[in-house]
């Protein structure tokens, strides 16, 4: 417990990104599809996720579905298809001033995803994988870190520190749900602990920011757990946003229209003020 889980620290660490300061007063908002489609759409949503008060614009190339059937992202088609992706997604932050980010899924995309965006997500399923901790946190990108949905809060922060050990701190905690309990249904697609936010905020100096699409599934259920996050503490949301929300390759029953995306902005800046 000597780097991201250090006790005893006095103010959470500010992950600078650009001209974002993630981990201070204000919430950081990181907003963008599921998965990066074409570049047409890809551009209309960055506008318009920026038009919302969006800060970050998320993409996946690289998806980590559970279904091998399921549409992988561009970079499931090889390396061409990924530079493709990869140059849309770096294009639409610049033309919308906003820095950017996407998953990787295994080590050896690590250099190529790294050329092209500002931050380097780390999905929820290899949360585990201590070679592409290590291998992600060497380019020396800010990691958003994905807690794992059969993780612990001590394992979270306890793999948090494989980051951290190759001197980068620059590690932005994402709480995007556990896996539900019981037999019957839950009606969400997992379920989001939003104590944890608060408890990190004890146990070490890393911002969290939370992930209400992904804990829920549900576009209904976005704005509620938006604001709560705020409530609880959150240094920020991932919001999965689509100018086509039912259109939307993957992940489409929770995708949220910007619109709704500006609403949820508008009530969580209000939130902040009041915490
Ligand atoms: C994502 O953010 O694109 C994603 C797949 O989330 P998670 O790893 O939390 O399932
Ligand atoms: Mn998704």
């Amino acid at each position: 417990r000597e780097y991201s889980n250090a006790y005893g620290e006095t103010r959470t660490h500010i992950v600078k990104i650009g001209n974002v300061e993630l981990g201070g007063d204000e919430p950081v908002i990181i907003a963008g599809p599921c998965a990066v489609e074409d570049r047409d759409a890809l551009f209309r949503i960055a506008e318009q996720a920026k038009e919302a008060g969006a800060h970050i614009l998320r993409g996946g190339v690289f998806k980590p579905r559970s279904s091998v059937h399921s549409f992988q992202g561009l970079g499931a088609s090889g390396e061409a298809g990924a530079i493709e992706a990869l140059t849309w997604l770096k294009e639409a932050g610049e033309k919308f001033g906003m820095p950017v980010v996407t998953e990787v899924r295994g080590e050896a995309q690590a250099a190529l995803v790294s050329q092209y965006v500002d931050i380097i997500q780390i999905g929820s399923r290899n949360m585990y994988d201590q070679d592409l901790l290590q291998t992600a946190a060497r380019t020396k990108l800010p990691i958003i870190f994905k807690r794992h949905f059969g993780a612990s809060i001590e394992e979270f922060l306890s793999f948090a520190e494989y980051i951290a050990a190759e001197g980068n701190k620059d590690i932005i905690l994402c709480e995007r749900g556990i896996v539900p309990v019981g037999k019957g249904k839950n009606y969400t697609r997992y379920q989001l602990d939003l104590s944890a936010v608060p408890v990190v905020q004890k146990e070490t100096f890393l911002p969290i920011i939370v992930d209400p699409s992904h804990a829920t599934g549900r576009r209904d259920l976005i704005r509620p757990m938006s604001l709560a996050a705020m409530a609880a503490g959150a240094s920020g949301l991932m919001i999965e946003v689509h100018d086509r929300p039912e259109e939307a390759l993957c992940d489409a029953s929770q995708m949220i229209s910007p619109a709704e995306l500006k609403e949820i902005i508008g009530l969580a800046r209000q939130i902040r003020q009041i915490t």
